[in-house]
């Protein structure tokens, strides 16, 4: 993606872990994600930062949703936002009101789910001609093969080549490496590989996780044993690393 159509999403969500879970996965696509835990952060952000989409949730401390909401549209009839609600308030009152609501998503929801409507929505929306393009604003995803030690990921082609010959890899496996590959030699929680990999599937334990990287140390470590590369963190997670020579 040119970084100059890299687009700014403004998450106004009190949850915590959905909001980091929907941020690390619009950084993943490509996008610029901040998060506010309040209506008035989220509206302090909207006025400094100037999103080009707002992922609202209904349910907040102080100004609720709904508030937000009425207060932008005031001031800008266009910016799309996208809804996040339990189902009975949606029924009840995003539905009944007419504030200029360009989406909505109940709660709970599927991860590909949301981010197809956020593409849609930004696909929608109109071009906005007066704003720099931003830079450097989280990791920039345009690696179409990634090379360390003897293993060459090739995300294109979905396969990586290494020293059992080609395999080929799943789009979670793709997902999960792309991640570790962005966030090399920092420390990510299972947590965050849940939530990244499996969205909001309650039933997925962090033994899942494990299997996965029983799975890529397979795959990629000369001893998995004894690995090199998808290190254990105690009591964290996971972290992957690579000499720098090993970059081809
Ligand atoms: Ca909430």
């Amino acid at each position: 993606m040119n970084p100059a159509e890299k687009k700014r999403i403004l998450i106004i969500e009190d949850e915590k872990h959905i909001a980091e879970g929907l941020s690390l996965n619009l950084t993943l696509k490509g996008h610029a994600a901040r998060i506010a835990a309040s209506g008035a952060a989220g509206l302090h952000a909207w006025k400094e930062w100037r999103p080009d989409l707002i992922v609202l949730d209904l349910m907040l401390p102080g100004i609720d949703g709904l508030s937000v909401l009425r207060h932008i549209r005031l001031e800008d009839e266009h910016l799309p936002v996208l809804i996040l609600s339990a189902k009975s308030e949606l029924e009840d009152k995003v539905k009944g009101f007419a504030f200029g609501v360009d989406d909505y998503l109940s709660k709970p929801f599927h991860l590909e789910e949301f981010l197809m409507r956020i593409e849609r929505l930004l696909f929608r929306a109109p071009l906005r001609g007066d704003r720099a393009p931003s830079r450097g604003d989280g990791p920039f995803l345009s690696m179409p093969v990634y090379a360390f030690g003897a293993n060459r990921i090739d995300f294109g082609a979905a396969a990586a080549h290494g020293q059992w010959g080609r395999i080929d890899l799943t789009e979670l496996e793709l997902k999960l490496l792309k991640l570790f590959i962005t966030h090399r030699g920092k420390p990510i929680s299972r947590g965050q590989l849940l939530e990244i990999g499996w969205g909001y599937d309650r039933h997925t334990r962090t033994r899942t996780v494990d299997n996965f990287i029983v799975r890529f140390r397979k795959y990629f470590e000369p001893d998995p044993k004894n690995p090199i590369y998808f290190k254990s963190i105690r009591s964290v997670g996971y972290v992957f690393d690579h000499e720098e020579k090993d970059e081809r």
